[in-house]
């Protein structure tokens, strides 16, 4: 059974589509990293972090992912000249995909995105499989997130592997198929920039 699953934007002018959609297919864990929370302040979207300043992320195949409306108002964010590409959207800032180069292919979508009034998350894609990076975590790092988590990363290599190996990488919605130019507009914030974003993130933001 094939399942599509929608993305939305909070103001609904991006639209997305995720097909084969299901526990099985995906891999939703939820980041504690210093550059995920970086990246919601970039925005002002310090609300779509959990109290800990987590980002719930489902990682699909690049393939998987189409926009059906709305492709002008994306627009990604790098925190560095090598750093994961993140896109959002530039209506309401909401986040429509974290990537990296088409050679390890995935794309990882905040968990939120897909909560709609037909639809929720947990009811497509089952509730997140564990937390990483949990040393940025603010205040007390949540259980199981600090120390390497070997089946969870392992479950993410087979899965960025299989993707590659079985041609899930193209179409990429987020790279031309090519020059493997982005397809949407970059912009990498400066060095003072980041160090500000920094400031707010975890274990320990200054107010
Ligand atoms: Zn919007
Ligand atoms: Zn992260």
């Amino acid at each position: 059974m094939s399942t599509q699953a929608e993305l939305r934007c909070r103001c609904g002018d991006v639209v997305g589509v995720v097909t084969n959609a299901s526990p099985r297919t995906v891999n939703r864990v939820v980041c504690y990293c210093d550059d995920c929370q970086a990246f919601a302040h970039q925005l002002g979207r310090a609300d779509l972090l959990d109290a800990k300043g987590g980002s719930d992320i489902v990682q699909v195949a690049p393939a998987s992912l189409t926009f059906v409306k709305g492709q002008d108002r994306i627009a990604g964010v790098r925190l560095s000249a090598k750093g994961l590409f993140r896109y959002h959207t530039t209506c309401c800032n909401t986040p429509v995909g974290n990537t990296l180069s088409p050679v390890i292919p995935f794309v990882g979508i905040l968990a939120q995105a897909f909560d709609t009034e037909k639809q929720r998350a947990d009811q497509v894609f089952g509730p997140p499989t564990g937390a990483i990076f949990g040393k940025y975590a603010i205040s007390e790092p949540p259980s199981g997130s600090t120390g390497p988590n070997l089946p969870l990363v392992l479950r993410a290599i087979a899965k960025v592997l299989g993707w590659r190996l079985t041609g899930r990488a193209w179409p990429h919605p987020f790279f031309k198929p090519n020059s493997r130019e982005p397809t949407f507009p970059i912009t990498v914030v400066s060095r003072e920039r980041r160090e500000e974003l920094r400031k707010k993130c975890g274990p320990h933001p200054v107010a």
